[in-house]
């Protein structure tokens, strides 16, 4: 079966021929399928919008393996220098943070980098095979800016900015083509405010000076002068490190498709003259809470901890992130992620409920329908509703298969039985609850009744539904 995945390069779902496979690629070898995604910038708690983008890079490494190919994954970690905004601003969050905890700019990278880790463990997405920091590849950026200097590419507006001409890029609007119009209207927008001496309005940083040598925490010294690179830099620096001068695919969120991504693009390259830098560029799209954009002012920017603290299970979140195909926009509502909740209860009981049934079904190569879903794009919503047949028509059958997609891409915990620490009902309880069962389907419901008084005295509610029986804490 061939896995076909949206290209945002070529605009179109593409058979997935990795370049090892590619008889077009004649460069370096390629023992694996390489894939770098960007991360967010380690200045705040992450928000469930920036766990989706996380989730779907961990998606996009499950499926590519789930469909037998050997896959590396490099996350970097942006823990350095980024401004507080767009507009080529002079602040570094990092440091404005830092001046607001009474820390040092490397303790709010770290403390931040720890907690993005914890919910990367918390939502059950391994961690990638490189996760490379930002801080510890100045030397990688440095030689990349020189060498682009060599090539001609860059112009300096002294003592302020290093810039990369864009003019000198005739392709550079490939990766944005569908929105350029839009783009150019915002370009044009910024260009009556403020060039900062740039010549054209794409042109991009890639150092910044500093004025004052030693006015900042995170600089260096550089060629030029004492300063710091600018972010788009670091993505290609350690892409190209760890992946070589070309690689398979290149992920994150959609607000990227029209800065940061085709900067990289333009970059890499000018360096090294070979084409296309990344042959996959996939873009997940953005979680939105009630139809709208999240913000801290409208009070709608949950993080996991705001998740846990409402009583739900991270991987009831992560079940919530398949309902929707990653391209998508997916909207958050506490309803949506409570029928989440209970849907993956659900499914745990059926699970539970076929392990201990003998009926065997109908013999159906269930991993080649799961595999059907995904080799469209990824389409989660098919999946899951794959899943669900599997399991309404109890086929026993069905359960090595849902098992292996438990273990490679879903990792929701089915095969678990305490569905979580409020769940969790004392051995004595359930020891009745058994034999209250056994009882029942003897159909001796006097004893049946009996028991469930005798669990009630315990202050527990037993409540019956199709298949199963629901334990309540009275
Ligand atoms: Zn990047």
């Amino acid at each position: 079966m061939k896995l076909k995945l949206y290209n945002t390069l070529t605009r179109e779902k593409e058979e997935f021929i990795p370049l090892m496979e590619d008889p077009n690629y004649k460069w370096e070898k390629k023992d694996f399928v390489w894939m770098y995604s960007c991360w967010p910038t380690v200045y705040y708690t992450p928000h469930i919008g920036n766990l989706r983008a996380s989730f779907s890079a961990d998606l996009i490494r499950n499926t590519l393996k789930y469909f037998w190919y050997p896959v590396k994954a490099v996350m970097n970690i942006t823990d350095v220098w980024h401004l507080v905004s767009d507009a080529d601003d002079w602040e570094d969050k990092l440091e404005k943070w830092a001046k607001r905890d009474g820390i040092s700019a490397w303790e709010v990278a770290k403390r931040y980098e720890e907690i993005f880790m914890r919910g990367l463990e918390d939502m059950n997405i391994e961690k990638f095979d490189v996760m490379p920091r930002a801080t510890e590849h100045i030397k990688e950026q440095i030689e990349l800016v020189k060498l682009l200097e060599e090539k001609g590419y860059t112009y300096e507006v002294p003592w302020d900015w290093i810039y990369m001409d864009t003019s000198k890029v005739d392709d550079y609007w490939k990766l944005i083509w569908p929105n350029y119009k839009k783009r150019l209207e915002e370009l044009k927008a910024w260009e009556r405010v403020d060039m900062k001496g740039k010549k054209n309005a794409t042109d991009f940083a890639l150092w910044k000076f500093s004025m004052v040598k030693g006015k900042r925490e995170m600089e260096r010294d550089s060629p030029w002068w004492v300063g710091f690179p600018w972010w788009h830099i670091e993505c290609s620096a350690m892409s190209s490190k760890y992946l070589g001068e070309q690689f398979d695919i290149h992920h994150w969120g959609s607000d990227h498709i029209t800065i940061h991504h085709p900067n990289e693009i333009a970059q890499a390259e000018c360096w090294f003259g070979k084409k296309p830098r990344v042959k996959y560029w996939i873009h997940n799209e953005f979680l939105q809470v009630d139809w709208g954009k999240m913000s801290k002012s409208l009070w709608n920017f949950y993080s996991l901890e705001d998740i846990k603290a409402r009583g739900y299970s991270p991987l009831d979140l992560r079940y919530f992130y398949f309902k929707a195909q990653y391209w998508n926009f997916q909207n958050f509502t506490w309803e949506a992620l409570d029928q989440a909740k209970s849907e993956r209860k659900g499914l745990i009981k059926k699970i539970n409920s076929i392990l201990e049934s003998n009926e065997e079904g109908e013999n159906i190569n269930w991993k080649e329908k799961f595999q059907e879903a995904l080799a469209d794009n990824i389409n989660t919503p098919k999946l899951l509703s794959e899943l669900h047949i599997a399991l309404a028509k109890w086929w026993k059958y069905a359960i090595d298969a849902i098992k292996e997609l438990e273990d490679k891409i879903l990792k929701i915990g089915l095969f678990a039985w305490e569905l979580s620490e409020e769940n969790q009902v004392p051995e004595d309880i359930i020891v009745l609850a058994e034999e209250r069962k056994k009882a029942k389907s003897e159909k001796n419901y006097a004893l049946a009744d009996e028991i469930r008084e005798k669990i009630k005295d315990k202050w527990w509610l037993v409540k019956d539904n199709k298949e199963w029986y629901e334990l309540q804490k009275i």
